[in-house]
């Protein structure tokens, strides 16, 4: 044999061995994991070999039953689990075992606290893996031989999950893999029948292939040890969790279920399970995370479902299946009209894709408008988690612009606090009469967009309006278009206009007042010159002086500075500088015959404006100057 029968020392990757270490000190109240851990990669390597299969049969050997067995031996104090699936070489066990490949790593370490109970919980957003093996065990041998290979081409993997693994080559008859872990003394516990079997029911009962077992006959523990081989059994039901009637299955299946696929640690939110027949046959369980991944924006994270046809494992991630703003579901997609060897590229084309994808998309919004509806609690959380990339969807998806409309929470004015916990019903639901518009404000932040000044005319009178924060907001309202047959209408967008909410005699009176205030206008527009595009009064204010707002085609400024952040060069942007007719303040500007002063005044005036919108002055010192010069005449020195 080659340079590669030799043995080798090598350290693990930090990041692996970070994770390692957290690991083992953190998941101390839920060991049992390592099984399920295991057994999941073990029915993965299974699938993949099926796969590999379809095109090379000569993959299976003589040996085409795949299965895990879980063996164990309570005087040496291990347990093996084996498969006879796809198996590694030697690269891919080093790859594999010996670093964590998964995108964002790295900010997922930085996020955790060093606060053991916060990180177990993080820990399972990452999904543990392979490493819980080190939970119970203080060494862990694999050995494996990739299929297709000779049997000199084995490997032996072997660490003590510390700094470094060793890793030699070995003959290995059989196919697949076989992983050794041998107990830590605490855990010797483990290697116990009727632990195991109950484990693997609980945690591995949906694998679709066998886990097998020693056959335990009552009475076997006092026997001495017989010649006979032992008989084996199969501990699981053995059957794809999604192929049995909905009947049948209990919440802790398909609970576990979800664990097994989305390698997430919690519980799901909630599922969908569904047999569809007729032109096109699929069955699609769905389900609804309870927490977002850590590398959620992550943009080359993996999405979307695993792909079944016919009960074969096609791949993992297929995100042809729905569209991105749903790339928070996990689930399976079993078909039988796809070809057994479908690529991506095909799948990309596929009518019969296209048409799983509308009605799969149907099902998740139908899911969640249930959810929304039987659990506030849930569906609150669900929104907490997942809202703002729902909120691509009306941009992504027009046809179901509605259905999305009716999930979308919001915080506003009703409430009192930053919550997004009412929805556009709701909001329908309190208009007043003669209100035709949906009003909101977008800005940078909650508070920002509460205490606006925009808001207290609506205020006053009672009026409603969404208060959006998120980035995505202003963007995705601009999407959103009307909702139940109401138009959006920006707050801080055009010239206040009340409609039917305005009495005519409020109108009359208005225009009265904007008559005696022109020569104020022209005063202040001489002022302010070229820092506005115009200067008008308002009705909007009752208890600020004055107010900026943008013209009813300029963009927005949450928009604006979102493409700033990207890069894009903005053309420059005036606001309209509107003032309160009716504010003490604006009527001694009025009443202001020394220019100076005037203008010291109309340039605060105008920077506070700016400031109330959460934006950023142009020249803060010059602000500061004017405003303590005013604050010296008023103390009367
Ligand atoms: P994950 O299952 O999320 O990929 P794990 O830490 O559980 O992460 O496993 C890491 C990788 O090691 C797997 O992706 C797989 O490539 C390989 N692996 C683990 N166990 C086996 C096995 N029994 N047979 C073949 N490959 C395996
Ligand atoms: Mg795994």
């Amino acid at each position: 044999m080659g340079v590669e029968a030799k043995k080798e020392t090598l350290g693990f990757q930090t990041e692996a061995r970070q994770l390692l270490h957290l690991m083992i000190h953190s998941l101390y109240s839920n060991k049992e994991i390592f099984l399920r851990e295991l057994i999941s990669n073990a029915s993965d390597a299974a699938d993949k070999l099926r796969f590999a299969a379809l095109a090379k049969p000569e993959l299976l050997e003589d040996d085409p039953e795949l299965k895990i067995t879980v063996d164990f031996d309570p005087k040496k104090k291990t347990i093996t689990i084996s498969d006879n699936g796809i198996g590694m070489n030697r690269e891919e066990i080093i790859e594999n075992l010996g670093t964590i490949a998964k995108s964002g790593t790295a900010q997922f370490l930085e996020s955790l606290t060093g606060d053991e109970k916060k990180d177990s919980r993080l820990i399972g957003q990452f999904g543990v893996g392979f490493y819980s093996a080190f939970i119970v065990a203080d060494k862990v041998e694999v050995y494996s031989r990739k299929a297709g290979e000779p049997a000199g081409q084995g490997v032996k993997w072997e660490s003590a999950g510390e700094a470094d693994f060793n890793v030699e080559s070995v003959d290995k008859s059989d196919r697949g893999t076989s992983i050794v872990l041998h107990l830590k003394k605490d855990e010797k516990e483990f290697a116990e029948g009727y632990r195991l079997r109950g484990i693997v029911r609980k945690y591995a009962d949906h694998i679709s292939i066998p886990v097998m077992m020693v056959k335990e006959e009552p009475g076997d523990k006092d026997k001495k040890a017989d010649k006979k081989a032992p008989e084996y059994e199969a501990v699981n039901t053995a059957q794809a969790l999604w192929i049995r009637p909905r009947t049948e299955l209990k919440d802790e299946e398909y609970k576990e279920f979800y664990k097994h696929i989305s390698h997430d640690f919690g519980d799901p939110l909630d599922w969908s399970h569904n047999k569809v027949e007729g032109k096109l046959e699929y069955t699609s369980l769905l389900y609804l995370p309870a927490r977002a991944p850590f590398d959620m924006w992550n943009r080359d994270a993996a999405r979307g479902l695993k792909l079944y046809v016919q009960r074969v494992f096609i791949m993992d991630d297929a995100e042809q299946f729905l569209p991105l703003y749903l790339r928070f579901i996990k689930g399976v997609v079993d078909s039988n009209d796809i070809s057994l060897n479908v690529s991506r590229e095909i799948l990309q084309k596929d009518p019969a894709v296209d048409s799983m994808k509308s009605a799969l998309t149907k099902r998740v919004l139908d899911m969640l408008a249930k959810l929304k509806k039987k659990d506030k609690d849930a569906y609150q959380k669900f929104w907490n988690e997942f809202g703002q990339i729902l909120k691509e969807g009306p941009a992504e998806d027009y046809a179901n612009r509605e259905k999305i409309a009716k999930l979308l929470l919001f915080a506003t004015t009703h409430t009192e606090t930053s919550l997004q916990d009412q929805s556009l019903e709701d909001y329908v639901s309190r208009m007043k009469d003669g209100q035709d518009k949906i009003y909101y404000i977008a800005a940078e932040s909650y508070n920002t967009a509460r205490n606006s000044p925009h808001l207290e005319v609506f205020r006053k009178k009672g009026i409603e309006v969404l208060l959006l924060s998120d980035r995505v907001d202003e963007w995705f309202v601009s999407h959103l278009m009307e909702f139940d047959g109401k138009s959006f209408q920006d707050v801080t967008r055009g010239e206040l206009d009340l409609g039917k909410l305005d009495s005519e005699e409020e109108k009359k009176q208005h225009e009265e007042i904007d008559k005696q205030a022109e020569p104020l206008l022209k005063r202040l527009k001489d002022s302010l010159g070229d820092a506005v595009s115009e200067v008008r009064t308002t009705h909007r204010l009752t208890d600020s002086p004055a107010c900026l707002s943008i013209a009813e085609h300029d963009m927005g400024a949450q928009m604006r500075k979102i493409m700033e952040a990207a890069g894009q060069k903005m053309p420059e942007f005036k606001p309209i500088f509107e003032i309160n007719p009716a504010h003490p303040l604006v009527a001694k500007l009025d009443a202001e015959a020394n220019e100076a002063r005037f203008n010291d005044l109309a340039a605060i005036l105008f920077d506070q404006a700016s400031l109330a919108e959460g934006g950023q002055l142009d020249d803060p010192g010059s602000y500061i100057r004017r405003l303590n010069k005013l604050l010296l005449d008023l103390s009367g020195q």
